[in-house]
C-alpha cells in the first residue's frame, strides 16, 4: 500500500512530517483568506483568492511527489522548505495588497511563518527570504501608493518597512544560530546512534534501582533479545546462577564505595555468564561504572558488556590441555601434583593419613611393540576408565606421563591413585585390590581378546613422606618392588623396597653389558622319573654373576630384562647355549634327555622366535623333540588365541610344551584344554607344605588327576624331601625336580649325575 510514510526510511519520513506541517500553515493560512473575505476585511476578488489558494496547494502537492518518490534526495533538503516558504511569502503579500486595514495583521501572520524558517533555513537561505520578503512588500506598499493611495498611511507604511528592513536581518542571524545548533546536536545524535548501533559490545543504563534505563541495540546479538524486552527485565535474571551472586555482590559493593563519597571513579570489570533469549549462555567481560550529572550526584550505572565465550573457550581448552592427559582425559602431572599438594596441606592440618598407589600395567610395552602404539593407546584409555570406575568419587586418578616424556624404560602406562580420609590401610588394600582385578578383566583390542595385569605400589602420608616427591618416589619404588615379586600384585612401602629400588636401577645399567661381557651362564637342573628313577630331562636356568654385583638371581634380573626387551636376545642366547650343551652331552656318549628352557612372554610375541627356534635346532643339530620350552601359567591370560597360534606353530616343529608353575594363575581346566601343551609343571608353592597342608595336598591330586585326563606329563617342582617324594609317588605324579634329587649345577655336574643315573638304573 502506498502509505504517507515510507517504512524503511525514518529521515525521509521525518522530512515528509515538517513538509505536512508547513502544508498544514497553508491550510490554515487559507482558511484565514476566506473567513477575512466572507467577513469582508479584505477586498481581494474572489478569482485571485481561488487562483492563489488553489496555486498553493498544487505547487505543496508537486513538493510532496518530489518528497514521496525519494526525488527530494537529489536536491539539497533545506531548498525545498525555501520554495515553500517562498511561495508563501509571495502569497501573503498578495493577500497583503488587497488587506488594507488588516494589513499589520497579515504582516503578523507572515512572521510567524517567518520563525518556522529558524529551524530549516540555513542564514544564507534566511537571509535571501527575508530580502525577498522586504522586496515583495515593498512593492506591494509602492503599487498601493500608485493605484489606490487613499489606502495608505504613509507614516505607519514607512515604520513597518523600516521595521521589516531592520528586524529581517536579525532574525536571519537567530535562525542560523538556530539551525546551526540543531544541525550540530542532530550530527552528535547520529554518530551516538551509529556507535551504539555498529559497536558489538552492549552499552547498558541502569538507575539507581538497578532498572534499564536504556540497552544499545546490539543486545540483539549478545542474547537475542530486542532492547524494549531486555527494559522490562530485572538486571539479575539476565545473568546465569553462576554469575548471579558475583554481579550482585560486586554491585553492592561498588555503592557502597561510592556512598561513602570517594573521590575516584569506582568501576569494576567483571567476567559473567549471560542467558540468551534461546536458552544457552554467552560469556561476557562487563565494566560497570557509574553514571553523573552535572552536579556529581550519582544517578545511575553504566555498563559496558563484551562477548567473550570465544576467548573464555579457548582459555578453558588451553587449561584443560594443560592439566590433563589429552589421551586418557585424566589429571596429568601437574595437576595432580597440585591436587596431590592440596592433599598434604589438608591431611597435615586435620591429622589424617591418605595414600598414594603408583599403578604400572605389566606387559604393556609388548602390547606397544607388537600391537603398535595405537592399540597401547586404546588400551589405556581403557584403562583409565576402569581406574576411575573401581574408586569413590573423592578419590583421584591421573596419568603422570604422556608418551612424549616417557623416560626410556616404561611406557606411559602409569597411573597414580591418591585415596584420601584414609583411617585404616586395610582399606587400601581393598581399594588396591579392586584395582588389580578391574585391570585383569579380559579387554578386546583390534579384534583381539587380552588380558593386562597391573603392580601397584602404595605410599602412605605421613608414615612414608610427608612431601610430594618422597611420596611419589616411595610409591613407585614400591611399585617395582610389586614388579620383582612376580608382578600382578601390590605392596606398600617400606625401608627394604628403597635398596631394592635401588638395586633394580644398578641391575639395568649392568644388565645392558652382561651378555657381551660373558657374564651370563646357564645352571642345569634333573628332572627325574618318579618310578623309574631315570633321569628323563634337565631344565636350563639362567644365571648372571656380576663383577660388581655379584651373584644376581633370576627373579631379580628376568622382570628387568623383560620390561627393557633385553630378554630377547637373552632368551636367544639361552636357547642356543643349552641345545649346544644338550648335544655336547650326547656326543660325550650320554644318554639322550630333553633339556627345557624357559621363554618369557615377551619372546613368545615376538615374530622372529619361530625362526630362532629352528635356526638353533639346524645350527646345533639338536632332534626337535628333545627341546622343551616353558611358559608360565600367568602368560596364559595374555591373548590367549594368539598364544594358541603361536604355540601351534611351535608345537608342528616338534618341539614339546610345558606350562609352568601351575597353580598360581587363574587358569580353569577348561582353558588349559585349548592349549597344545604337553607337560604341566605343578608350582612349588604346593610341594612345599604337602606334609601340614591337606588342603594342597588335595590340589596336587586333583593337578595330577586332571592332568592325566588331558594325558598331560605331570611334573612336581621344588621336591625337597623324601616325603614329598613318597607322596608324590603314591599319587603317581610322573615327574619331579628339586633339591631333593639334585639342585641346579653347572653342567659338567650334570654330566656327571647323568652318568652315574645311566650305570645305577
Ligand atoms: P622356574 O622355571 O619355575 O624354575 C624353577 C626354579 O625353582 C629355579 O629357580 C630353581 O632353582 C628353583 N628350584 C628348583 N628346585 C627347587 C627346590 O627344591 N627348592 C627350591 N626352593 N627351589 C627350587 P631359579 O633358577 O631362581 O629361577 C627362577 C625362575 O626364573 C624360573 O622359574 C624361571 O621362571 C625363570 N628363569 C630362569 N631361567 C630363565 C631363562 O633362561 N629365561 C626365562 N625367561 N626365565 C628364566
Ligand atoms: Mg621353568
Ligand atoms: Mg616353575
Amino acid at each position: 500500500m502506498f502509505g504517507v510514510f515510507p517504512k524503511d526510511d525514518l529521515d525521509q519520513t521525518l522530512r515528509i512530517k515538517r513538509f505536512l506541517m508547513a502544508f498544514g500553515a497553508y491550510l490554515i493560512w487559507s482558511a484565514i483568506c476566506f473567513i477575512g473575505y466572507s467577513l469582508e476585511l479584505t477586498t481581494v476578488p474572489l478569482s485571485i483568492l481561488v487562483a492563489g489558494v488553489s496555486a498553493s496547494f498544487i505547487l505543496n502537492i508537486i513538493l510532496y511527489s518530489i518528497f514521496r518518490t525519494g526525488l527530494n534526495k537529489n536536491f539539497k533538503d533545506p531548498s525545498l522548505t525555501l520554495l515553500q516558504m517562498v511561495i508563501a511569502t509571495f502569497w501573503i503579500m498578495v493577500v497583503v495588497y488587497y488587506a488594507y486595514e488588516a494589513r499589520s495583521g497579515v504582516l503578523l501572520v507572515y512572521m510567524v511563518v517567518l520563525v518556522f524558517g529558524f529551524f530549516r533555513l540555513r542564514i544564507r537561505q534566511f537571509l535571501f527570504l527575508s530580502v525577498f520578503a522586504f522586496v515583495n512588500y515593498s512593492a506591494v506598499i509602492f503599487l498601493l501608493y500608485k493605484t489606490h493611495p487613499e489606502y495608505i498611511n504613509k507614516n505607519v507604511e514607512i515604520f513597518n518597512i523600516v521595521v521589516l528592513a531592520f528586524i529581517l536581518p536579525w532574525f536571519a542571524v537567530i535562525g542560523g544560530y538556530i539551525t546551526n545548533l540543531r544541525i550540530s546536536i542532530s550530527n552528535a545524535l547520529a554518530t551516538i546512534e551509529r556507535l551504539t548501533n555498529n559497536i558489538r559490545d552492549v552499552i547498558f543504563v541502569l538507575d539507581m534501582n538497578l532498572e534499564y534505563t536504556y540497552v544499545s541495540p546490539s543486545v540483539k546479538n549478545l542474547r537475542g533479545y530486542e532492547p524494549e524486552e531486555v527494559m522490562n527485565q530485572l538486571l539479575y535474571n539476565s545473568f546465569s546462577n553462576s554469575s548471579r551472586d558475583t554481579a550482585i555482590k560486586t554491585l553492592a559493593e561498588m555503592t557502597v564505595i561510592e556512598k561513602s563519597g570517594h573521590k575516584n571513579s569506582v568501576d569494576r570489570t567483571l567476567q559473567l555468564e549471560v542467558t540468551r533469549k534461546d536458552g544457552s549462555t554467552v560469556w561476557t567481560e562487563t565494566k560497570f561504572s557509574f553514571v553523573k550529572d552535572k552536579n556529581k550526584r550519582t544517578v545511575g550505572i553504566l555498563g559496558v558488556s563484551r562477548d567473550i565465550t570465544e576467548r573464555k573457550r579457548a582459555e578453558e581448552r588451553i587449561q584443560y590441555l594443560a592439566t590433563h592427559d589429552v589421551l586418557t582425559g585424566l589429571p596429568n602431572r601437574m595437576m595432580f601434583s597440585q591436587l596431590l599438594n592440596q592433599a598434604i596441606e589438608s591431611a597435615r592440618r586435620h591429622e589424617r593419613q591418605f595414600a598414594i598407589l603408583f599403578i604400572d600395567l605389566d606387559r604393556f610395552k609388548i602390547i606397544n611393540d607388537t600391537m603398535g602404539h595405537d592399540a597401547g593407546d586404546e588400551l589405556l584409555k581403557d584403562m583409565a576408565k576402569r581406574f576411575r570406575q573401581s574408586l569413590r568419587a573423592v578419590d583421584i586418578v591421573g596419568r603422570p606421563q604422556e608418551r612424549n616424556d616417557v623416560v626410556g624404560r616404561l611406557g606411559g602406562d602409569e597411573f597414580i591413585v591418591l585415596i584420601e580420609e584414609v583411617s585404616d590401610l586395610n582399606q587400601v588394600a581393598v581399594v588396591a585390590q579392586r584395582v588389580l582385578s578391574m585391570a585383569m578383566k579380559p579387554m578386546v583390542i583390534l579384534g583381539e581378546e587380552c588380558r593386562v595385569t597391573a603392580s601397584i605400589g602404595i605410599s602412605v602420608y605421613p608414615t612414608d613422606g610427608e612431601d610430594e616427591q618422597t611420596l611419589m618416589r616411595n610409591a613407585d619404588m614400591a611399585m617395582y618392588f610389586a614388579k620383582e615379586e612376580g608382578k600382578n600384585n601390590f605392596q606398600f612401602y617400606s625401608q627394604n623396597t628403597q635398596s631394592q629400588a635401588f638395586e633394580r636401577l644398578t641391575i639395568e645399567t649392568n644388565l645392558r653389558k652382561a651378555l657381551e661381557r660373558n657374564e651370563l651362564y646357564l645352571e642345569y637342573q634333573a628332572k627325574m622319573d618318579l618310578k623309574t628313577r631315570a633321569i628323563t630331562g634337565v631344565e636350563a636356568l639362567l644365571r648372571w654373576k656380576n663383577p660388581i654385583l655379584g651373584s644376581v638371581t633370576p627373579t631379580q634380573f628376568i622382570p628387568v630384562a623383560e620390561e627393557t626387551g633385553m630378554i630377547v636376545s637373552i632368551g636367544r642366547w639361552v636357547m642356543k647355549t643349552a641345545c649346544a650343551q644338550n648335544v655336547a652331552w650326547q656326543r660325550q656318549g650320554l644318554p639322550p634327555v630333553s633339556v627345557a628352557v624357559n621363554l618369557s612372554l615377551r619372546q613368545l610375541m615376538d615374530d622372529k622366535l619361530l625362526e630362532d627356534i629352528k635356526t638353533v635346532l639346524d645350527d646345533t643339530g639338536m632332534a626337535p623333540n628333545l627341546l622343551e620350552i616353558e611358559i608360565t601359567e600367568s602368560m596364559v591370560m595374555y591373548k590367549p588365541e594368539r598364544l594358541i597360534e603361536v604355540l601351534t606353530k611351535i608345537k608342528n616343529i616338534g618341539v614339546r610344551l610345558a606350562l609352568d608353575d601351575f597353580g598360581t594363575g587363574y587358569s580353569s581346566l577348561a582353558h588349559i584344554k585349548q592349549f597344545p601343551i604337553d607337560t604341566l609343571k605343578v608350582d612349588r608353592s604346593f610341594i612345599r607344605n604337602l606334609s601340614q597342608n591337606s588342603e594342597d595336598k588335595a590340589i596336587i591330586e586333583a593337578i595330577i588327576a586332571m592332568g592325566k585326563t588331558l594325558s598331560l606329563n605331570v611334573v612336581a617342582e621344588g621336591v625337597e624331601t623324601m616325603a614329598q617324594d613318597e607322596f608324590l609317588r603314591e599319587h603317581i605324579c610322573d615327574e619331579m625336580q628339586g633339591y631333593y634329587f639334585s639342585k641346579p649345577v653347572a653342567a659338567d655336574q650334570f654330566a656327571d649325575l647323568l652318568r652315574k643315573n645311566n650305570t645305577s638304573l
